[in-house]
């Protein structure tokens, strides 16, 4: 594609208390670029590490112009700071990827060839093997993507954070408004001409997932309520069925009733209240999670606050 050749690609990553090992994977990373020729900038985001990862990123944005280093005012999460990232990049093309090496930055050239060569928009990684997770984990993404999959025929069952995206997929990330994101699915929403690259996902170079299982149920609800209303109509379709089940259990009640062979007991009766209780409090509750998300959304704060940037080896802020 004409125009592409001499692009500036910008490589953004999250980071979150990977100050150990992060001096060598901009390294590492920054070899595989200078080794292909490609001209590249590192947008950096510290997402409110706790340990000493502001620091490092403070020196390498001071000594090397080619990385702006952006510090988020506390840890707003991976999808705000990804966004942070999009948002601070000045690339024609830019490549998210994390900041653990899981990504394997060997794929990069890959990644900038295709793009260039085939003028496709998006290059996606995706996992050919999912690297070692435990058996929960494997479980509960599983049902999360085959849900997703299901309610909004979006497939992200291999899909990874690891993209390349041209410079018009980021405008269209950034134009679109809401303050509670997700960056896989927005990414798959937006469309555009995609390649894709598969590939194995490795080891963590230092330290643990940052990911908890509550953040992880949160961002599965999240994406869920974002992407489809299926919930809620499934609790209309069960309230349905529900009625006509009452309908013939009340009409054969009365029938009984009235010709004296009422049924006795509580039992029944009990039983019936505890299953109604639970179901109406499961619809509550699903109701109330789009209330939650409808509320966050309109409080319309934004989704990250900087508190320090350095780029060109300057301090901006
Ligand atoms: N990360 C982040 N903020 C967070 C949690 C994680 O910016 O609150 C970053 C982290 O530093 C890494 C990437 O997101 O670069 C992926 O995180 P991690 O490796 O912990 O997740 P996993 O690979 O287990 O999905
Ligand atoms: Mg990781």
């Amino acid at each position: 594609m004409a125009g592409r050749e001499q692009a500036l690609i910008s490589i953004i990553m999250p980071i979150y208390n990977e100050g150990g090992h992060i001096i060598n994977t901009i390294g590492t990373v920054e070899q595989i670029l200078d080794k292909h020729s490609i001209r590249h900038e590192f947008v950096l985001v510290d997402d409110g590490s706790k340990d000493d990862s502001w620091k490092k990123l403070f020196s390498m944005a001071k000594e090397n112009t080619a990385v702006t280093a952006v510090r988020l005012s506390r840890n707003f999460g991976k999808e705000a700071a990804l966004f942070a990232g999009l948002e601070h990049a000045s690339g024609d093309a830019v490549i998210v990827m994390d900041a653990d090496l899981q990504d394997p930055p060997e794929l990069i050239p890959e990644f900038v060839q295709l793009w260039k060569s085939e003028g496709c928009d998006v290059v996606e990684g995706v996992k050919s093997s999912r690297g070692r997770e435990g058996l929960l984990y494997k479980l509960c993404a599983k049902s999360f993507y085959q849900i997703l999959l299901k309610a909004t025929g979006i497939d992200l069952r291999n899909a990874s954070d690891y993209k390349l995206l041209d410079r018009k997929v980021v405008e269209a990330l950034l134009l679109m408004p809401e303050k509670i994101t997700f960056f896989r699915g927005m990414s798959a929403w937006v469309g555009f001409e995609r390649r894709q690259v598969p590939f194995e996902v490795q080891k963590r170079v230092m330290g643990t997932s940052k990911w908890s299982f509550r953040r992880l149920a949160r961002l599965a609800v999240y994406a869920i309520t974002s992407y489809t209303s299926a919930p809620l109509q499934l609790i209309t379709a069960f309230g349905g069925i529900m009625f006509l089940f009452s309908v013939v259990l009340g009409i054969q009640t009365l029938v009984r009733y009235l010709t004296g062979n009422a049924m006795e007991g509580f039992t029944t009766v009990i039983l019936l209240l505890l299953f109604i209780g639970s179901m109406l409090m499961i619809s509550l509750g699903i109701i109330g999670l789009y209330l939650t998300k409808i509320y966050h959304e309109l409080k319309g704060r934004p989704r990250y606050l900087v508190s320090k940037k350095i780029k060109d080896g300057e301090e901006q802020c």
